[in-house]
């Protein structure tokens, strides 16, 4: 349980509500900041704006996935009014404070710095990452049903990079009876690809493994769909770069050939944005419980 820990939520889309709701039933006590637009209410948490936050009794502070803009303004569909988060604010936490976000910032490493507190990128850990995968995959499939007028099964499809998320990709798609092929750079990536049973590539031969591609889908966040990649692909190809922005595809170059292409950032919040929630939520719940029980062991 968290029933010791005074914790605020910055607001954040559909995901931070099943955060929210975790963190409750664990007995937390909750400040909302950025949730005045939202109807209901949960027990053990108030709303207010952020000049109304007494920082100095925080133990965590959960920030929306991106962390904060690049002037510090944290997003949130749940109202209108500006919050920008300072260094100030937290320097007026006590020195435990923990603060979480999905990703991070020039600007958010900059007041973390500044202010001495711990931060973690929740979307840095593998098991975040591995669950995320899941509502990723099914995103993709969506978008490309939704871009294409031929079946998945059967298809020519591509996928670039072998790590959380092109795993997921390739298994899915072939499940879904295409015709996977996986490039990576690593002989063990190589490897593990021949012996889920797509067809490895290294990715040095990328320009000759794309000539019959119908689908092509990128997580290699790295300009590795060049234009002269591009160039050798059939014009029917879809490409689906799932890729952190801006991607790894020459967008420009493929609009001029013709080719259909989409970055397609934050997949799991758009359709899957229970699931993507309770995944940060079960895994906040955890990473609290263990600071609680250091700090105890500590005091
Ligand atoms: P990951 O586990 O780190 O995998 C990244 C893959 O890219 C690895 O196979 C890595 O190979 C390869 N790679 C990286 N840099 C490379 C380079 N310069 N040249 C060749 N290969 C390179 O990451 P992930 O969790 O799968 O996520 C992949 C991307 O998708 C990230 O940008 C992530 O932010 C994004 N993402 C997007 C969504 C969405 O909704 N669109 C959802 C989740 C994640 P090596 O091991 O050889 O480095």
């Amino acid at each position: 349980m968290l029933t010791d820990l005074q914790i605020a939520i910055f607001g954040g889309d559909a995901r931070q509500l099943e955060v929210i709701r975790k963190l409750t039933e664990q007995g937390a006590n909750l400040v909302l900041v950025g949730f005045d637009q939202l109807d209901h209410g949960f027990t053990g948490a108030s709303k207010m704006d952020i000049g109304e936050v007494d920082f100095s009794r925080l133990d965590c502070i959960v920030l929306p996935v991106n962390g904060t803009g690049p002037n510090g303004e944290i997003d949130t569909i749940f109202s209108n009014k500006s919050i920008v988060l300072t260094s100030a604010h937290l320097k007026k936490t006590p020195k435990h404070c923990h603060v979480y976000s999905g990703i991070t910032n020039a600007y958010l490493n900059g007041i973390i710095a500044e202010s001495g507190r711990g931060h973690t990128q929740l979307f840095e850990r593998d098991d975040v990452a591995i669950y995320n995968s899941i509502p990723t995959v099914e995103g993709t499939l969506m978008m490309v049903i939704q871009n294409t007028d031929t079946t998945i099964h059967k298809s020519n499809t591509v996928v670039l990079g072998f790590g959380r998320v092109g795993m997921s990709v390739a298994r899915a798609f072939a499940a879904l009876g295409a015709k996977v092929k996986v490039g990576a750079r690593k002989p063990e990536h190589i490897a593990r690809i021949s012996e889920m049973g797509f067809i490895p590539f290294h990715l040095d031969h990328l320009k000759k493994e794309v000539i019959d591609t119908d689908v092509c889908i990128n997580t290699i966040p790295f300009q590795i769909v060049t234009s002269d990649i591009i160039s050798k692909m059939p014009t029917h190809t879809l490409i689906i770069d799932l890729a952190s922005k801006p991607g790894g595809t020459d967008f420009k170059y493929a609009e001029k050939r013709g080719i259909k292409a989409l970055l397609a950032p934050g997949l799991p919040g758009i359709v899957a944005p229970k699931t993507a929630g309770q995944i940060l939520g079960n895994v906040l719940s955890q990473l609290m419980q263990v600071e609680m029980v250091n700090r105890k062991g500590k005091a």
